[in-house]
């Protein structure tokens, strides 16, 4: 698993790869120098659509991923070649980055935040979570 630090325009992204079990992190600050000292401080890699950005990280010492797409799909095919897991694995809160904990209840799989208490199951918006990743992971192979 991996320590990422995603661009504020990727935040959609960066819930994503919550669920795919990466610890994600926002930006404290706006600038890009404060982007890359956080990144640096906190061994994480800076995901970002900004080619000046991505460009200053091998000076600052900090690894990059540069997005070139828009689309969703696109991002995490990204983020595939990039070494993440298409599979999903609830660890990490989408909302504020917390460490999930599996409730033990019986029926359907549950996960609880422990930092803000959100709930998350295997409802049909997870299905359709799980259908998009296998159609991205289809053209992973194609590449
Ligand atoms: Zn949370």
């Amino acid at each position: 698993m991996q320590r990422f630090l995603v661009d504020l325009m990727l935040m959609r992204l960066g819930r994503w790869l919550r669920l795919l079990g990466q610890d994600v992190a926002l930006p404290k600050g706006k600038s890009d120098a404060e982007l890359l000292l956080q990144a640096k401080k906190e061994s994480r890699t800076i995901i970002t659509r900004d080619r000046g950005l991505f460009q200053a990280c091998p000076g600052a010492g900090v690894q990059c991923v540069l997005i070139r797409s828009t689309a969703i799909s696109d991002q995490l095919l990204e983020m595939a070649k990039a070494g993440v897991p298409l599979r999903l694995d609830p660890w990490r809160c989408t909302l504020c980055n917390g460490r999930l904990e599996v409730m033990k209840t019986s029926g359907t799989k549950r996960w609880q935040c422990s930092a803000c208490k959100k709930l998350y199951w295997e409802g049909g918006h997870w299905k359709k979570m799980e259908s998009m990743l296998h159609v991205i992971r289809g053209f992973l192979k194609g590449v």
